[in-house]
């Protein structure tokens, strides 16, 4: 009864495995006979399939992306976080590009500026979110006195150097900035002229 409980194992010569004793014998020749180990990841293969496992498993596969060849196992990986070629997205404008290209088009697309409506200032993009974060919506958007208005209108100079610097991007936002530029300026000159006609008063 001790001896059946303890039932001891033999390691088959041709896989490693442990094997109980009992079919020790069994195993083997049906082990060596149709298993083979690979000799690239050590795996007991079917030999009849040894071929098949060798070219799916071990051959090196070319990117479709990038076409720079790697073992298949990290082609995922590549293809999702490492290949130059694998589309990304432009956090400034969301257009969809190459990696390799990011960097180059995020600096000049984040160059863009964009009207904040709180504090009606220009801000360049790479800038907004710190800006947002900041902005206190006040002092720019009382338009109380003339002054006002036309330190603005100033600093915010003529629609022409106002546009962004890639306009297919962003057409609408082009229309909307000459917009508010026009009313800016249509706005300064309304109170330019009330204070001229107050002066020609006194
Ligand atoms: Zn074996
Ligand atoms: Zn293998
Ligand atoms: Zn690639
Ligand atoms: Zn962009
Ligand atoms: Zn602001």
């Amino acid at each position: 009864m001790a001896i059946a409980s303890e039932e001891t194992t033999l390691t088959c010569n041709h896989c490693d495995r442990a094997i109980p004793s009992s079919n020790i014998d069994l195993h083997y020749t049906h082990c060596s006979r149709n298993l083979e180990k690979c000799k690239v990841c050590g795996d007991m293969i079917p030999k009849k399939h040894a071929e098949e496992h060798f070219l799916n498993t071990h051959t090196p596969v070319a990117c479709s992306l990038c076409s720079e060849t790697m073992d298949r196992n990290i082609l995922a990986i590549h293809k999702g976080e490492n290949c130059p070629q694998r589309n990304v997205t432009c956090e400034f404008c969301e257009f969809p590009l190459p990696a390799i290209d990011l960097a180059e088009h995020q600096e000049v697309c984040g160059n863009r500026t964009e009207l904040c409506h709180l504090c009606n200032r220009y801000i360049r993009l790479r800038e907004r979110y710190n800006h947002d974060n900041t902005c206190t919506g006040i002092a720019e958007n009382n338009v109380g006195t003339s002054r006002d208005v036309r330190a603005i209108e100033r600093e915010e100079g003529s629609p022409r150097r106002q546009r962004p610097e890639q306009p297919d991007y962003s057409r609408r936002r082009i229309l909307f900035t000459i917009a508010i530029t026009s009313m800016a300026v249509l706005l300064g000159s309304l109170f330019f002229q009330k204070k001229t006609e107050n002066s020609q008063v006194h």
